[in-house]
């Protein structure tokens, strides 16, 4: 994970103000705006105002906060008139996972048919189901470390 500090952080320098960005919502915790390369009309990111540049350093209250504001965007696609017959979140956290700005942001993507988004497999991936004590095992695993 790349660590920033806040004011070499792009998404910090919107908050602060520094940096032009279409508003769509804001408050003293949370900021949502538009995204400047959006992947469909509409899609909007969904930031805390405090810099975390990963999913670990975001607490249960601004993570909470950022999946409100998410589901209040995500109604708010769907009255705007923007096309809008369903809508994606999506969060990168981490390099692998996609992520190119490493201050934990939620993406709200408005989604419609034959729009033709979606996760890219690589040629010939297969990937069959794993078996009950497999995914019982990796449920123990992860149940001891939540
Ligand atoms: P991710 O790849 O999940 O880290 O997403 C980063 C997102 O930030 C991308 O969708 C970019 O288009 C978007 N982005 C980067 N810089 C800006 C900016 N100055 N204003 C709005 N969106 C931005
Ligand atoms: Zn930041």
């Amino acid at each position: 994970m790349k660590k920033l500090a806040p004011e070499d952080c792009i998404f910090c320098k919107i908050v602060a103000g520094e940096v032009p960005a279409s508003i769509v919502q804001r408050d003293e915790h949370t900021l949502a705006f538009m995204d400047v390369a959006p992947v469909t009309d509409g899609h909007v990111l969904v930031i805390p105002t405090h810099h975390t540049p990963d999913l670990a350093g975001l607490d249960d209250s601004s993570g909470g906060r950022m999946f409100a504001i998410g589901r209040r965007v995500a109604a708010a696609l769907r009255q705007s008139g923007l096309p809008c017959e369903g809508v994606n979140f999506f969060l990168a956290d981490g390099a692998p996972a996609g992520q190119t700005v490493f201050h934990t942001h939620l993406h709200v993507i408005p989604r419609t048919r034959g729009d033709g988004l979606g996760f890219r497999h690589g040629e010939g991936f297969v990937r069959g189901r794993p078996s009950r004590i497999e995914l019982d095992e990796f449920a123990r695993r992860l149940g001891a470390r939540c």
